[in-house]
């Protein structure tokens, strides 16, 4: 019977001086019945390196003592040869554990020891070298693939960063032209215009004044975290803190109150965690229900992350929309209802991905949001931070 590993027929190189270990691996060998599989002998570490170097064969069985030289410099002058991958299949001596582990540790994917060897422990000990070789290189395969798709989407994301940034940086000139002309014609004819006219110009104005600033925050999307080259750890309560002091003036305004409990340090970059806290306080505030609003920032570790939540007691969200409200540009209000560009989430999750974590949504019309994201927790770590709260069910 052919075992699977040999279905294809293998190419056994063995390299042994003693004629009778020889003629014995290889009746074993020849059991097998597959007239595909080719058995070349050698019998010095010089022969083997030339036979080694013709057949390129699928597996070696190694004498570790040969008349020229041990099996471990066979080993490296088979590596220094060429990259072809081979399994490799050591005979020591008995009681050689210390050789067989130099042999593993060189570069041999198994051992037999001499006089101790069957059919059987022979032909495992090369189905062991063999998969172990098809593995790496599957594995080696499977890795170059996965680096050459990296690439391809970082050129991408590159691209398309640049394409945003060009974009919305010519955008602006013509933005400011007219900006500028409205101003001058608004006072040139002041005197012209009656209720109706100043009103539309107003509306002009007002319009341009949102343009521009959308195309700030495009801008600012598309160039996020671009300079940021290594993230450090940061007390993600430094960040908070930045962000309800940009926040103040529509804090006090609408007399929020925001609370929070112990916040852990954290591995990221302190002015991009700011803008996820502002960006969700922010909101939390603006999509606030007749109550005034109340935020709460807390933060549980989950294994080696550490996930923040930030609640509200606003108009909350429907389950349908949880998912997409994360996206560019997508907004369940109109402006005139509550006023914004649809970039405050995007701009939390790349800020999130950047950092290796995930940004969603627990919510429920007039119950409230709370919105959670997980960031890699800090070097040094507070003991005082609870671990895995659940969820709030809403
Ligand atoms: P913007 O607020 O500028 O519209 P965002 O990306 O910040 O853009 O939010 C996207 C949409 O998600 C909002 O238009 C709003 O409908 C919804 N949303 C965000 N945060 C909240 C919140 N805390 N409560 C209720 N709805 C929210």
């Amino acid at each position: 019977m052919t075992p699977d590993f040999m279905k294809d027929g293998l190419k056994i190189l063995i390299i042994d001086d003693n004629p009778h270990d020889c003629v014995l691996y290889k009746r074993y060998l020849e059991k097998v019945r597959n007239l595909q599989n080719s058995i070349v002998h050698a019998e010095t570490g010089e022969e083997g390196i030339e036979r080694y170097r013709e057949l390129r064969p699928d597996c070696v069985i190694l004498d570790y003592v040969l008349p020229d030289m041990n099996g471990l410099d066979f080993l490296s002058a088979a590596a220094e040869l060429s990259n072809h991958k081979c399994g490799f299949v050591m005979i020591t001596g008995q009681g050689d554990e210390e050789v067989a582990v130099q042999a593993m540790k060189a570069g041999a994917h198994d051992y037999l020891v001499k006089g101790n060897i069957s059919q059987q422990s022979l032909y495992r000990a090369i189905k062991n070298a063999v998969e172990n070789v098809r593995l790496r290189k599957d594995l080696a395969e499977k890795n170059r693939e996965l680096l050459e798709r990296n690439q391809e989407l970082a050129d991408k994301n590159e691209e398309l960063e640049k394409f945003a940034y060009v974009a919305s940086h010519d955008l602006k000139q013509p933005l400011r032209t007219l900006k500028g002309h409205l101003n001058l014609f608004g006072k040139k004819y002041e005197e012209l215009f009656d209720e109706e006219g100043r009103k539309f110009l107003g509306i002009m104005s007002e319009s341009i004044e949102r343009m521009s600033n959308l195309i700030d925050d495009l801008l600012k999307y598309a160039t996020l975290g671009s300079e940021v080259k290594e993230f450090s750890c940061i007390d993600s309560s430094l960040a908070l803190g930045i962000a309800k002091m940009n926040l103040d003036a529509v804090i006090r305004e609408t007399a929020a109150e925001i609370t929070n409990a112990p916040l852990p340090m954290v591995m990221g970059d302190l002015t991009l965690l700011s803008q996820v806290f502002q960006n969700l306080i922010h909101n939390a505030i603006n999509y606030r229900s007749e109550a005034p609003p109340r935020v709460h920032v807390s933060a549980e570790k989950r294994g080696q992350m550490v996930v923040f939540s930030v609640r509200d007691n606003g108009i909350g969200i429907a389950k349908a929309h949880c998912e997409r409200i994360f996206q560019a540009f997508r907004r369940l209000h109109s402006y005139s209802e509550y006023a914004g560009n649809g970039l405050g989430l995007a701009t939390c999750k790349k800020v999130v991905q950047l950092h290796g974590g995930r940004i969603w949504v627990a919510s429920a019309p007039g119950k409230g949001s709370t919105f959670y994201f997980s960031l890699p927790m800090g070097s040094v770590q507070q003991k005082s931070l609870p671990e895995e709260v659940a969820e709030p069910v809403v």
